[in-house]
């Protein structure tokens, strides 16, 4: 039976011989439901309508993306660490050109996910690369596939391996992570943010939303939590969810100063009253 993908959101569902009535992600307040109404198509679908694009940021750090661009149009990146390849987020299409290079490259040591909306097809990654996903345990009610390669984990940071640890920042969502790889960016850090921190498009700012689509901002204090969440980290870039999102230096300074943006916007002080 098909394992059905939303082609407004990316998610693949659990297998079933008809397509769900509806996308939970979609339907909930952070997503939304296309003018054309809810559409799905599969993996094999996908192969026929998309390919996928690469491109090398830096040494180590590769984005993956889908073109044309599919529902939300994240990219995904690899990231070549001592330690062994880590996928950083997720996109829909896996197609054979996408296996045959990443296994020449080294395959895949371990998945994660920032949050739900870029889940997509994880478990059919973590199945042709023989490797596990790590997501964050407060979002596991939006895990539409579950599978044993998906390992949840609690608290505020799990390791990977040395230099490289997921972070949870919440916000956009509760269990929203960032990944942090102490070896990038020559050694200086990176910070992997998908949109849990948001490279604006001026690519100079971050900023935080619960909602993009429907535009549902955060609090100040979440705000200022996810600043709190990173303080312990040294990081030169910040690489965001979509090709051109990235802030290739200063980013720690840049988050600083992006968060108290965001937090004198929303109380109304220091020139945004
Ligand atoms: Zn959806
Ligand atoms: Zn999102």
């Amino acid at each position: 039976m098909p394992h059905f993908i939303c082609t407004a959101c990316g998610m693949q569902y659990a297998e079933r011989a008809e397509p769900p009535a509806q996308c939970l992600i979609c339907e909930e307040e952070r997503q939304y439901v296309p003018p054309r109404g809810q559409t799905w198509t599969t993996l094999a679908a996908l192969a026929h309508s998309h390919f996928n694009s690469y491109r090398e940021y830096e040494p180590g750090v590769i984005g993956i993306g889908a073109q044309p661009s599919f529902a939300i149009g994240q990219r995904a990146l690899l990231l070549r660490t001592a330690g062994g390849n880590v996928l950083w987020d997720c996109i829909a299409p896996l197609d054979r050109a996408t296996v045959t290079m990443v296994e020449g490259l080294g395959g895949i040591a371990a998945i994660a996910v920032s949050h739900p909306h870029f889940y997509t097809t994880v478990v059919e990654w973590a199945h042709a690369f023989e490797t596990t996903v790590h997501l964050n345990a407060a979002d596991r009610q939006w895990i539409m596939r579950p599978d044993s390669a998906i390992r949840l984990w609690d608290g505020d940071t799990h390791a990977l391996w040395d230099g490289v640890t997921l972070v949870r920042c919440g916000g956009h969502f509760e269990g929203g992570t960032v990944l942090h790889w102490a070896g990038g960016a020559g050694g200086r850090g990176i910070v992997c943010a998908g949109d849990i921190l948001t490279v604006c498009t001026d690519r100079k700012w971050l900023t935080f939303m619960r909602s993009y689509p429907n535009m549902i901002p955060l609090s100040a204090r979440t705000v200022e939590h996810i600043g709190r969440a990173l303080e312990p980290f040294a990081f030169e870039s910040i690489y965001g969810h979509y090709f051109d999102r990235v802030i290739a230096h200063d980013g720690k300074q840049v988050l600083e100063k992006s968060v108290a943006r965001y937090v004198a916007a929303v109380n109304g002080t220091r020139g945004y009253e």
